[in-house]
């Protein structure tokens, strides 16, 4: 009997190593692999030979304007030829040693060759030839250093070939499907693998969007009802005097922005009514000082505060952070890769409420954490927290007051929809000082003018960020780039610039101990992937460069662009790229005309509503795996419309039509 819980080891080639491989991309049972989709297909649709690059390999196709002729030369060698008109482009096509391929081919015929593309001939050396109508979609999936393109493929099909695609139940009820005209689940999951045109693909396409969106509102709906139940919230009667005192001793006076902020959390969180308030701010406009002030609130109340990030490098910056802030207080760092014994230590001294601050990273929901009289719970770039991970936090203690940090300025009605009914704080306003940072586009082939200029920055003693080109499609490739960048750095400055290099890959204290070394200025560069892009506070770096910008979206441009610009010296940011798209090269311009992240914001949901159909991964809102929240926006409104009907009524559990929502709702999320 099988069943869709197998582990992948049942599959075909799949030995305990790469089953743990494999794991690391979320693939751990046989209905994983059926759900692991292409982010992207490979000539996915013939292309325009006017958007070729030379040397490019792709599906050409055209109408046949001369009958096939072929040339031998010498034993068994052969060329044949014919030429394809596409559009008012004349290409001569050339297959070597093919012979055999000219019964295929007639004058007046669409038809497709796959090959390489010549672009000062006009030409092309097929080595495959394509009837039209069996257009092949090569699916790509994503995958990371040890896992290749090629082994999801076999993985996927024997996947297929085993009949496990026949044991997928439909997970949407009929009524549904019915109302929105939306493919059964296991048509549209042999169709998202193996799509055979791209109509099936996009009927696939829409249906998993509209699963993933539905269950992602229904359990945002369910948790607000959660919430409704659980409605009587805890006061904190924190004392005023305490924390304006501690205001007026900041080193710096607070914005009228931040300043407004903190009252309006301070007021939630006196209130009986519990507090769901988002805190959205600009990359720089000191959203940590607001969050600590409330936390240092709940203390003055004699209560706990957590303050959870994601990732252990930011663990530690706020740790130290609040630290500094609060000398006076006992502030637990609480991450994955402590040891045990201090571990153990800050887990009692957090239950005894020895603790009043605790700070840290998905740690702070597992199990054998006990707070004492949890207040209030900070999460940082909450974004990267799901659903389920937030309700696992507020779960631990009581109901405390919950205040999430973005800096992702989110259009009111796209936060309301994906977030639930939440307040929301905007600090709309840098501190006072701030010099807006210059932004530059320079090609490649400027490089060795941006080495020049680099040169005399770090004379004047600046610290600078480069930041590493992006390849999606494998860690390993980024790393490589890292690598060969620093090296190219590290020769050209030589001894008298230190550079360093921070990765992904590298283990937690060697990261901290990297970070560590730049802020206190023993390091000049810091070559770095994209694992620098959250949080980071270094204010005496005032110069960014990132290598082949147009990889990143304009929200990530905009975080990474963040990282300087946070001191009262003039910073500036350096995009070296080479755009092959009209919106690469728009996402360029933008980015130094403007360094307002609502402005760039607006024009990221233009830009993406206009739709590219594969983007990159949309920074900053909820990640789904095929769904886009911004292109998709009708879709999650509708989804939200219904999931609250649904929920609505308190009984819906038990009603035949909802049942098949129960087993899927009952799977845990993944954790990031
Ligand atoms: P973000 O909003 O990006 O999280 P941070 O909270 O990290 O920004 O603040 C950025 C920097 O600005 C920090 O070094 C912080 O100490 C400083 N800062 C915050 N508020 C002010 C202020 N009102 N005046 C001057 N500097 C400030
Ligand atoms: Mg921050």
């Amino acid at each position: 009997m099988i069943s869709l819980e197998d582990r992948v080891r049942v599959l075909p080639g799949v030995g305990e190593k790469s089953a743990a491989k494999l794991q690391q991309l979320g693939l751990v049972t046989v209905e994983d692999v059926l759900c692991y989709y292409p982010f992207r297909y490979d000539d996915f649709a013939a292309r325009s030979v006017l958007e070729l690059e030379e040397g490019e390999k792709a599906l050409i196709s055209g109408i046949v304007m001369t009958p096939p002729t072929v040339q031998y030369y010498g034993f068994k060698r052969n060329k044949l030829r014919f030429s394809l008109k596409q559009g008012e482009v004349v290409i001569a096509v050339s297959f070597f040693n093919q012979p055999y391929l000219a019964d295929r081919i007639e004058v007046g015929q669409d038809l497709a060759v796959w090959g390489k593309w010549d672009k000062a001939k006009v030409a092309v050396t097929g080595m495959k030839l394509v009837a039209q109508r069996e257009d092949e979609l090569q699916p790509i999936y994503h995958v990371i250093q040890g896992v290749s393109q090629t082994s999801i493929v076999k993985l996927v099909k024997a996947a297929f070939d085993k009949g496990y695609d026949h044991l997928l139940k439909e997970n949407i009820p009929t009524s549904l499907l019915e109302r929105y005209r939306l493919v059964e689940r296991k048509q549209a999951v042999r169709a998202m693998h193996f799509p055979k045109d791209i109509a099936e693909y996009k009927q696939a396409l829409r249906r998993i969007k509209f699963e993933e969106l539905f269950y992602f509102q229904l359990r945002l709906q369910q948790l607000k009802v959660a919430n409704k139940v659980m409605a009587d919230g805890v006061s904190i009667a924190y004392k005023p005097l305490e924390v304006e005192e501690k205001i007026a001793s900041l080193p710096f006076n607070l914005t009228e922005a931040q300043e407004k902020a903190v009252h309006e959390i301070l007021r939630d969180m006196q209130s009986t009514g519990h507090m769901n308030r988002l805190l959205q701010g600009d990359v720089g406009s000191g959203k940590t000082v607001v969050a600590a002030l409330a936390m240092y609130a709940a203390y003055t109340a004699g209560m706990q505060a957590a303050m959870m990030v994601p990732t252990e490098i930011l663990a530690e910056q706020h740790f130290e952070s609040l630290t500094q802030l609060f000398p006076d207080l006992s502030i637990a760092l609480l991450t994955g890769g402590m040891r045990a014994a201090p571990r153990r230590a800050a887990l009692a001294a957090i239950e005894s409420g020895e603790v009043d601050m605790i700070v840290g990273t998905h740690a702070l929901i597992q199990d054998g954490v006990h707070y004492h009289h949890l207040g209030l719970v900070v999460t940082d770039e909450q974004h990267r927290f799901g659903v389920h991970q937030r309700r696992l936090l507020r779960e631990k203690g009581g109901n405390p007051d919950v205040l999430m940090m973005t800096a992702t300025p989110i259009p009111r009605t796209l936060a309301i929809t994906s977030f639930g009914d939440m307040d929301v704080s905007i600090i709309n306003q840098l501190p006072a000082g701030r010099k807006p940072i210059v932004t530059r586009w320079v090609k490649h082939e400027q490089f060795p003018v941006v080495l020049d200029w680099l040169e005399k920055e770090l004379l004047k003693g600046a610290q600078v960020y480069v930041i590493s080109p992006l390849i999606e499609e494998s860690e390993a490739l980024d790393l490589k780039n890292a690598i060969a960048l620093e090296e190219e750095l590290t020769a050209h400055f030589k001894e008298k610039t230190s550079v360093a290099l921070l990765h992904g890959q590298m283990k937690n204290d060697e990261k901290e101990a990297i970070i560590q070394a730049f802020k206190a200025g023993h390091t000049d560069i810091l070559v770095s992937t994209t694992v620098i892009e959250v949080g980071v506070n270094v204010p005496n770096a005032t110069v960014m460069v990132i290598m082949d910008a147009d990889r990143f979206g304009l929200s990530q441009l905009h975080q990474l662009r963040g990282r300087v610009g946070r001191g009262e010296k003039q910073s500036y940011a350096i995009l070296v790229a080479n755009p092959k798209t009209d919106s690469g090269k728009d996402r360029m311009r933008i980015m130094t005309e403007t360094t307002d992240g609502f402005v760039l914001a607006e024009e990221d949901l233009k830009m993406r509503g206009s739709g590219e159909i594969f983007g990159t991964r949309q920074s900053g809102l909820p990640e789904f795996q095929v769904a886009n929240i911004i292109e998709d926006y009708a879709i999650l409104e509708e989804a939200r419309r219904i999931a609250e009907q649904i929920v609505s009524d308190s009984d819906w559990e038990t009603q035949p039509e909802w049942q098949v929502l129960l087993p899927y709702l009952a799977k845990e999320e993944r954790l990031d």
